[in-house]
């Protein structure tokens, strides 16, 4: 017998079984906030650990995709917000505030959390430009082990932040503070180093393993410097998402490729080039694809309804009480009491996201009319169910029969419209009343998932 596993003819049948699945797939892997936020922040994870007082953890999540959420807390235009489901409700969640609240109160403390940094790997990056681009470069790239230099002109870094944005929205005290924390992480900065007369390009890279021009739009103008580098009408020439420019090593990213007029995504921009440079001097590969993302687009039925299941319905929290303007503890705690959690708890673990990687899986390959309504059963006080996000897979079935539970779940209906619930109609609570964990392990989709902070 010859058993083929792996053939182009067996992965293309997994591809048209794994997008059926997911044509009938009503779910979003990552909330319409995080796929929204240009520095792709964990935005509900930060939320729920608010909710449960892990402020500490709050800001590990928030400080893992934004370097300067305390400057960001008080001058983004907040894209996410705009991108709130709440919105279709009432009024967004704070999540700039919220974010911001985290930030102070870890920088109001005794010893602000600077971030581990991986073994030394022995390579050197030139950062040029200190602005949040470039900062945010030096942050990702020193937390990644590389030795990061940065130079800038001025005599303070901080770029734009410090010398455009007016002292009453933007203390300097508060940039101050964060850029001590990437100081601390060991970033080395030159100030007062004019770019283009100090060094040439070449000079940069000779001496180090890999530069970045972050240097905003004027000192471009100086072609001198960047001589050797495809520069476009907007300014230097880049691959989408990459951020390499045509020279091996020479990355460039915020103003000095396109006008951002967004702080948070010069941020965004410095991430995916410290990404970009990792993969570069790890073995001169690529940053790994954006991931599959299920989308369930603009609600219908009374999806809403479902959404609202366990949040408060308080009005929106515009300013906090406190003097300066940020939430107090019990404001951040309310505010973020009115998320929807609008992610899938198995984001990172769901087997349907991964194979859906693995094979290129597209959602919109066998899209019908009108998708199912979105339903969310939070009968049970450790897991949820959300039956648009079963595969009928049958393992949970065979769990609560294996776990002798007297009602547990069983198939309900017959061909197409099959579906996973509790017999009878009775309670989740009632089913699962101790399988219910193990369940939600051997799910292999978010469709049964454990309730906390993940
Ligand atoms: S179950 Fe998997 S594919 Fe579906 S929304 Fe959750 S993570 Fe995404
Ligand atoms: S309700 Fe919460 S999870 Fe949903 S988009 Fe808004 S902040 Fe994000
Ligand atoms: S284990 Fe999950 S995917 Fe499988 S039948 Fe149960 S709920 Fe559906």
């Amino acid at each position: 017998m010859h058993i083929e596993t792996n053939s182009a003819k067996v992965r293309e049948a997994r591809t048209y079984a794994l997008e059926l699945l997911l044509s009938e797939h009503v779910g979003d892997c990552e909330a319409p906030c995080r796929v929204i936020c240009p520095a792709s922040m964990n935005i509900p994870l930060m939320i729920r650990q608010i909710m449960g007082g892990q402020l500490s953890e709050a800001l590990l999540t928030v400080k893992e995709h934004i370097p300067l959420p305390a400057v960001l807390g008080r001058i983004c235009s907040a894209p996410c917000e705009k991108g709130c489901r709440r919105r279709k409700f009432d009024d967004p969640v704070g999540i700039c505030l919220l974010k911001r609240h985290v930030a102070d109160i870890d920088l109001a403390s005794a010893s602000p959390y600077v971030p581990a940094c991986r073994a030394a790997s022995g390579k050197k990056v030139a950062i040029a430009g200190s602005g949040p681009t470039g900062l945010s470069a030096a942050y990702f790239l020193r937390r990644n082990g590389h030795e990061c230099t940065v130079f800038d002109k001025m005599p303070e870094p901080g770029g734009a932040l410090r010398y455009e944005a007016p002292e009453e929205t933007l203390p300097r005290s508060v940039l101050d503070d964060e850029i001590e924390i990437i100081r601390k992480l060991g970033v080395r900065f030159e100030m007062n180093t004019p770019i283009c007369e100090s060094f040439s390009l070449t000079d940069l890279t000779a001496k180090f393993d890999a530069v970045v021009i972050a240097t905003g739009r004027m000192e471009l103008q100086n072609e001198n410097w960047c001589a050797g580098v495809a520069t476009g009408a907007r300014g230097v020439e880049v691959e989408k998402g990459v951020f390499a420019t045509n020279l091996a090593g020479v990355y460039a990213g915020g103003d000095a490729v396109i006008p951002l007029r967004m702080a948070v995504r010069s941020v965004g921009n410095g991430r995916s080039i410290a990404t970009a440079i990792d993969c570069f001097l790890a073995n001169g590969g690529r940053p790994p694809a954006k991931r599959f993302n299920s989308r369930m687009g603009k609600l219908a039925h009374n999806d809403m309804d479902e959404f609202l299941k366990g949040a408060a319905l308080s009005p929106h929290l515009i300013a906090g009480a406190a003097d300066d303007g940020g939430y107090s503890v019990q404001e951040a705690v309310a505010e973020a009491a009115r998320c929807l959690h609008c992610d899938c708890r198995d984001v990172e673990s769901c087997k349907l996201r991964l194979y859906a990687d693995e094979y290129g899986a597209k959602q919109a390959t066998f899209k019908g009319e009108e998708r199912g309504a979105f339903r969310r059963i939070c009968e049970h006080e450790d897991i949820i169910y959300e039956p648009g996000k079963c595969i009928k897979c049958g393992l949970c079935v065979r769990i609560t029969a294996e776990e002798g539970e007297a009602l547990g779940l069983a198939f309900q209906g017959r061909g197409f419209s099959t579906q996973v619930g509790v017999p009878f109609g009775d309670s989740l609570a009632d089913a699962l009343t101790k399988s219910a964990a193990r369940c939600a392990e051997a799910c292999p989709t978010g469709a049964l998932a454990l309730l906390g902070t993940k």
